[in-house]
């Protein structure tokens, strides 16, 4: 997933990127950093692991202020990564060049046939994709007279997976691109002073910028200090906006594809309450992103809504942490409300299950404090493949529903009374898109030559 923002203007540049940066720390948890682009064509990078108020601490800001002088710009990420390793290193943006032409980047997605890139253009794939993508970039844009906008037009030729990505330059300028698919939300706003962008729109308007648009598919956007020139690549895609970003990535405040990810979240609530009804006594919801479902689920169903589960803010999102603190996280994550579950039937409402883990100890310990039943309904269909456009989920074995495609067992494993998923039927007509990817609950996936099982080979994780 990741997030990524950017701004060039007349507010102060510093305080600004990490303003966008905290309100899309959602997107990502692992590391963040801040580029900043200099009028001389300069580009520093400031990056450290962990959430951009660990990483943009007293000393950080300290260097990026003595940096601060003549600044155009500047482009910022929050990592959640879904290839190579989880290390510091890893940590986004990514410069690379010379004195002559220099470039950052910024990407939100997966690049995933990175190692194939890195062979075709000659370069090492041990950094994971971020860094092939940065290197083809910068290879293509050389190619075309140091046109970085030349190289995001003919990009989507070379590559397999999604993209929502920043690209600042040593002219100086900043080009934002969405490939053709529109996988990943990205989002900007401009006028005769400033220009800003970021993953969603809903951090645009926390910093104020009410006046956005979204980058259509294809699209490239580049401001030079001056002017917004939009341009778009050629490739002809079928337009595949993640499902998913309704369903759990993208923040409720948020509008994607001109559709608000709160009522799509009501909706899936609703259409779940209808296919997949629940005798109990009370719909709770796990906090935070089901939430929205669960209000739908009550409306629809007349079961009363009541907030038995209580996340800790301070762990951050469980799906997108890395493996290796996954499952202690999911263990401290919550607490539970005794008064409101205590000898009751719950109507337990989750965005999604995936790999099975944290929703099986959640029924176990609604059932420690009280509940009589519970019966787990879900807002998506049964995640079932993996996904090479933007989430850490690589292969099938790793997904419960793949390893148990039976109602019955799955529900046997997460220890629930009994379990209903919406139907891909039910998640279209609540989101209400025409067309969108549903790749990972059906294993159709938008890519016209597409071999799963050499995809799945071709992704290596290297878990530290
Ligand atoms: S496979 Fe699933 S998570 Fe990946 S882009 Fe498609 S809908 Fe989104």
């Amino acid at each position: 997933m990741c997030g990524i923002a950017g701004y060039v203007g007349t507010r102060n540049i510093i305080s600004t990127i990490i303003s966008l940066l905290i309100e899309v720390q959602h997107r990502g948890q692992e590391a963040a950093g801040i580029s900043l682009i200099r009028t001389d064509g300069r580009i520093d990078v400031v990056k450290g692991r962990g959430y951009v108020l660990d990483v943009f601490n007293e000393e950080t800001i300290n260097i990026l202020r003595i940096a601060s002088d003549n600044i155009f710009g500047a482009i910022g990420h929050v990592r959640y990564s879904t290839t190579g390793e989880y290390l510091e290193h890893q940590a986004q943006p990514v410069a690379l060049g010379d004195e002559n032409y220099r470039i950052a980047i910024a990407f939100n997605g997966t690049i995933a046939n990175y190692i194939e890139l890195a062979k075709e253009f000659n370069i090492s794939s041990n950094r994971g994709d971020v860094f092939v993508l940065a290197e083809v970039i910068y290879k293509l844009a050389l190619e075309y007279g140091k046109d970085v906008v030349e190289a995001l037009k003919v990009l989507p030729y070379y590559v397999i997976g999604g993209y929502s990505l920043a690209v600042a330059t040593s002219e100086p300028r900043i080009a934002i691109a969405r490939d053709p698919y529109a996988f990943r939300p990205l989002v900007y706003a401009y006028n005769e002073r400033e220009f800003v962008f970021a993953s969603e729109t809903s951090v645009l308007e926390c910093v104020g910028f009410n006046n956005w648009s979204e980058v259509l598919p294809g699209e490239i956007v580049v401001f030079d200090g001056n002017s917004v020139e939009k341009t778009r690549s050629t490739f002809s895609a079928e337009f595949s906006p993640c499902i998913f970003e309704y369903v759990y990535f993208s923040r409720p405040d948020s509008i994607f594809n001109s559709i608000s990810v709160y009522k799509a979240r009501i909706g899936m609530g609703v259409e779940l309450a209808l296919t997949n009804p629940a005798q109990g006594d009370v719909v709770i919801p796990v906090p935070d992103s089901s939430r929205p479902a669960a209000i739908g689920f009550s409306k629809a169903s007349g079961i009363p809504l009541e907030e038995g589960i209580i996340a800790n803010k301070y762990v951050g999102r469980g799906f997108i942490a890395p493996p290796f603190i996954r499952d202690t996280l999911s263990k401290l994550k919550y607490g539970f409300v005794r008064e409101a579950v205590n000898g009751k039937r719950v109507v337990l409402v989750d965005d999604s299950i995936v790999r099975g883990t944290t929703m099986r100890s959640i029924v176990r310990r609604l059932r420690e404090v009280g509940a009589k039943e519970v019966h787990v309904r879900i807002a998506s269909p049964p995640f079932r493949y993996p996904c090479f456009m933007g989430i850490d989920i690589s292969s099938r074995e790793e997904l419960l529903a793949w390893r148990f495609s039976d109602l019955k067992n799955i529900a046997k494993s997460i220890e629930a009374d009994s379990l209903g998923y919406n139907t891909v039927e039910g998640l279209r007509r609540a989101v209400g898109l025409p067309s969108a990817c549903f790749a990972c609950f059906t294993g159709i996936y938008p890519f016209k030559e597409f071999d799963l099982e050499k995809m799945e080979k071709m992704i290596s994780r290297c878990y530290v």
